[in-house]
């Protein structure tokens, strides 16, 4: 004989992480009637995709831009086109690369859609997670599984209990660590080296680039942007440095990176004008590192925990919204097994 275990409606699930893979987890286990409590160690929702908030409009700091391959997300990217919380980025592109300080700009002819969030880029996150409680401000390091529950504890000393499942959205790193302190299978050995650190500065002044979209090959950079064509965005440049030169110089203070950033504005762009440094912001956990083969779901189906990211199918925004949909796909399907009555 077999019975199916809880129905949605009665299920409690956590979800640690509010970036795009934590919101459209969420998004998707509420809809199906689950009841969705969302966790993040932030002060609001986005994660990585993230805008600094200045007097003078945003800062994207984190995912430039997005692109849309799949069905599935395409349709996701016109609910929020349609509903005003996405829109197309209209930027020209250009390649920069310094070979051995031969400095070569080329406009290039890329006819690839890029889109942004509006008026920030953590607004199609928030979006998905408009009707969902979410705790912020909790950073989760510790896990406890008794008597098929879970509690999450947080640095700031209050617990959270009662859940059926765990989804860990977080970054190998963080989850790996999450998983030691909480004497749990450290399941994410091979995924640590995934995401890599980048250094991102933003730079004000009055010269308005013909490209907005710069990719680089050169021994620092590996993109700048500028956000003139960016709705409600600061008119700036945002300086994304390459990995191996913000793993080198990981520790440096601000002021290291806007001298950086100035120098290679000045040599490598003939910026003559007054540069003005604005925010300078590390990114431990960044994006993802081609060499490394994405691993795709982690699992401990026993005690209904999942974890994954963008960083499970290959990194970028895309892939932690496909991240997040087939998070909640798992807790779906693992309902719909039938067990045995004891
Ligand atoms: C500088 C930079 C540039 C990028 N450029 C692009 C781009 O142009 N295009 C593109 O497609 N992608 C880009 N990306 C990648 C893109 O931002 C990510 O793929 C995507 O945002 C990842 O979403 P996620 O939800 O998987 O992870 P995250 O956004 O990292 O979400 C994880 C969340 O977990 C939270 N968290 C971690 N530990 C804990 C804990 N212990 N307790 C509670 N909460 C915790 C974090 O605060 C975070 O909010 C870029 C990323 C960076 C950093």
């Amino acid at each position: 004989m077999h019975q199916f275990k809880r129905k949605a409606a009665m299920k409690k699930i956590a979800v640690l992480g509010a970036g795009l893979t934590g919101a459209a987890a969420a998004n998707t286990l509420a809809q199906q009637g689950y009841q969705v409590t969302v966790f993040d160690k932030g002060r609001s929702a986005g994660g990585r995709m993230s805008s600094k908030r200045t007097e003078q409009g945003y800062l994207d700091m984190g995912a430039q831009y997005f692109t849309v391959r799949s069905d599935v997300f395409k349709q996701q990217v016109k609910e929020w086109l349609d509903a005003g919380q996405a829109a197309l980025w209209p930027c020209s592109t250009a390649l920069l690369s310094n070979d051995d300080g031969l400095v070569s700009f080329k406009a290039s002819e890329d006819k690839q859609e890029r889109f942004i969030g509006v008026p920030s880029m953590q607004s199609p996150v928030k979006a998905l997670l408009q009707a969902i409680p979410q705790v912020t401000s909790c950073h989760v390091h510790k896990l406890d599984y008794q008597q098929q529950s879970w509690t999450l504890f947080s640095d700031e000393g209050l617990s959270y209990t009662g859940f059926d499942a765990v989804l860990l959205t977080l970054p190998p790193v963080q989850a790996q660590q999450l998983m030691a302190q909480s004497a749990l299978p450290e399941l994410f050995d091979a995924a640590t080296h995934m995401l890599e650190p980048c250094w991102a500065v933003a730079i004000h002044t009055d010269a308005m680039p013909a490209q907005d979209a710069i990719f680089c090959q050169h021994p620092k950079l590996r993109f700048i942007s500028h956000q003139q064509y960016k709705t409600e965005r600061t008119p700036c440049y945002i300086l994304h440095f390459n990995t191996a030169f913000s793993a080198l110089h990981l520790n440096e203070p601000a002021a290291f990176w806007f001298a950086e950033a100035t120098a290679i504005l000045r040599q490598e762009l003939q910026i003559q004008q007054q540069i003005t440094p604005l925010v300078a912001h590390r990114w431990l956990y960044a994006s993802q590192n081609d060499q490394v083969a994405a691993p795709g779901l982690i699992a401990l189906p026993q005690q209904q925990l999942w974890a994954g990211g963008d960083w499970s199918y290959g990194g970028r925004v895309e892939n932690a919204y496909l991240a997040g949909l087939n998070l909640a796909q798992a807790v779906i399907e693992q309902d719909h097994q039938p067990q045995e009555l004891l």
